[in-house]
C-alpha cells in the first residue's frame, strides 16, 4: 500500500463546493488585500484561540518578525529560542537585526528546556521564543515565570500548534503574542501563503497592523517604517471555511496518533512521541525516533510509505548561522534528536488500514538488521 506523507487533496475534496463559493465571493466584491473577508477570519481566529485580537499578515515569519518589531527588538538584541525549529523562527530574529541565542530542548517534548533558559539570558536579551513543535506546546508555566521575573515578553512560535492546548488554554494566547502559520501543509492552511499573530495587548495589536501595512494607520500617512505584509482576502475566505473544521480535524489527528501508538507500542528501538500531561496535542507532525534513521527512511520509501525529517539540522549548525561560531556538541539533545527523528505520514483523512501499513512497514524495517536490508534490495 501507498502512504502519502500528506494528503490535502482528500482534505479539500468534501469542502470543494463550499471553498469555490468563499473564493467566489472575494472574486465578487474585488476584496483581495485585506479587507472584510481578512476582517471576518481575524474575528473568527481570534475566537477560536480564546484571544481578545488576531492580526491576519503575509505568513508565519512576517509574524513572528512584525511581533519582534513591534516589541522593539532592534540590532544588538538578543532573543532566545530553539535550535530545534523551522529556520524560519531565528529569520525572524536575524531580521530584526537581533542574534537568535539557542538554548537545547527538553528530549520528552522536543521543546525549549525551562531548566536551560536562565543561564543563555544576558543584560540583551529582550525576548523568548518558546517554539510549540509538532503540535506540542512548550512547557509555558516555569517559561512565563522566569520571563515575569525578568521583565522579559514571551512570543510564541505557535506556527504547528492551531488549536493545541496548554493546560487548557489554548495555544498562542499564554505568552504576550502568538504567532501562526497557515502555510498549506499546517494543520489549518490557506490555498498558498498566510499567517497570524494573536494577542490581548491590544497596542501591541495596534502596532502590528501598522506594521504590516507600511506603516501607515490612515491611508499615505506613515507613522514609521513598514512593510507589505498584508494577508490576501482569498486566503482569508478560504481560512474561514477551513476554520470550521480544524476541531474536527485535529481530533482525527489525535485517534491517528494514538492508533499509531497502539500498534507501535512492542518495537523495540523506536522512541514514540509523548504527549506531555499538561498538553493537549494536535499532531502537526508524528515523529518517532529511531536510532538508523537514514536506512529507515529509505527502506520505507522502498516500501511506498513516504516519510519526511523534521529537522536535519538544528539551526546551530545550519550554513547560514556558521557566523554564529556554534560547534557540534553545544545542544547535544537537540543533535541527537535531529539524528534520529522521522515523521510518519499524518494527516486527518488517513485510513485505518493505512495507519496499520505504515506501522507494520515500520517494524518491519526498524527490525531488520542493515546487512540483511541491503541484501533485500
Ligand atoms: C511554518 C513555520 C514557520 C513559518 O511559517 P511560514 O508561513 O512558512 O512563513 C515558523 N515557525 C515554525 C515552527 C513553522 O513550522
Amino acid at each position: 500500500m501507498r502512504v502519502p506523507f500528506l494528503d490535502l487533496h482528500a482534505h479539500h475534496a468534501p469542502l470543494r463546493a463550499e471553498l469555490d463559493a468563499a473564493i467566489a465571493q472575494v472574486i465578487d466584491r474585488s476584496a483581495f488585500a485585506g479587507g472584510p473577508f481578512v476582517a471576518a477570519f481575524e474575528a473568527e481566529f481570534a475566537a477560536h484561540c480564546g484571544a481578545r485580537h488576531a492580526v491576519g499578515v503575509g505568513n508565519g515569519t512576517d509574524a513572528l518578525w512584525l511581533t519582534l518589531l513591534a516589541l522593539g527588538v532592534r540590532p544588538g538584541d538578543e532573543v532566545v529560542t530553539s535550535p530545534n525549529t523551522f529556520i524560519a523562527t531565528a529569520e525572524a530574529i536575524s531580521f530584526c537585526g537581533a542574534t537568535p541565542v539557542f538554548v537545547d530542548i527538553d528530549e520528552t517534548t522536543y521543546t525549549l528546556d525551562p531548566k536551560l533558559i536562565e543561564a543563555a539570558l544576558t543584560p540583551r536579551t529582550r525576548a523568548i521564543i518558546p517554539v510549540h513543535l509538532f503540535g506540542q506546546c512548550a512547557d509555558l508555566d516555569p517559561i512565563l515565570d522566569l520571563a515575569r521575573r525578568r521583565n522579559l515578553p514571551v512570543v510564541e512560535d505557535a506556527c504547528q500548534a492551531h488549536g493545541a492546548e496548554y493546560k487548557g488554554r489554548r495555544a498562542g494566547t499564554l505568552g504576550v503574542a502568538g504567532c501562526f502559520s497557515f502555510y498549506p501543509g499546517k494543520n489549518l492552511g490557506a490555498f498558498g501563503e498566510a499567517g497570524a499573530v494573536v494577542t490581548n495587548d491590544e497596542a501591541l495589536k495596534n502596532k502590528i497592523q501598522v506594521l504590516r501595512d507600511h506603516g501607515q494607520a490612515k491611508k499615505y500617512y506613515h507613522s514609521c517604517i513598514g512593510w507589505n505584509a498584508r494577508m490576501d482576502g482569498i486566503q482569508a475566505a478560504v481560512l474561514s471555511v477551513k476554520l470550521k473544521h480544524l476541531d474536527a480535524a485535529n481530533a482525527r489527528r489525535r485517534a491517528h496518533a494514538t492508533e499509531y501508538a497502539a500498534f507501535l507500542a512492542d518495537c523495540e528501538g523506536l522512541v514514540l512521541p509523548i504527549e506531555a500531561d499538561y498538553n493537549r496535542h494536535v499532531y502537526h507532525i508524528y515523529a518517532v525516533r529511531v536510532p538508523n534513521r537514514d536506512r529507515v527512511l529509505a527502506a520505507l520509501s522502498e516500501l511506498g510509505i513516504a516519510c519526511g525529517i523534521h529537522y536535519p539540522v538544528p539551526l546551530h549548525l545550519q550554513e547560514a548561522y556558521r557566523f554564529l561560531g556554534h560547534t557540534r556538541g553545544m545542544f547535544p539533545v537537540a543533535e541527537r534528536c535531529a539524528d534520529e527523528f522521522l515523521s510518519l505520514p499524518m494527516y486527518p483523512e488517513l485510513t485505518a488500514a493505512q495507519v496499520e501499513a505504515v506501522a507494520a512497514a515500520l517494524k518491519q524495517t526498524v527490525g531488520v538488521a542493515p546487512e540483511v536490508y541491503a541484501r533485500a534490495v
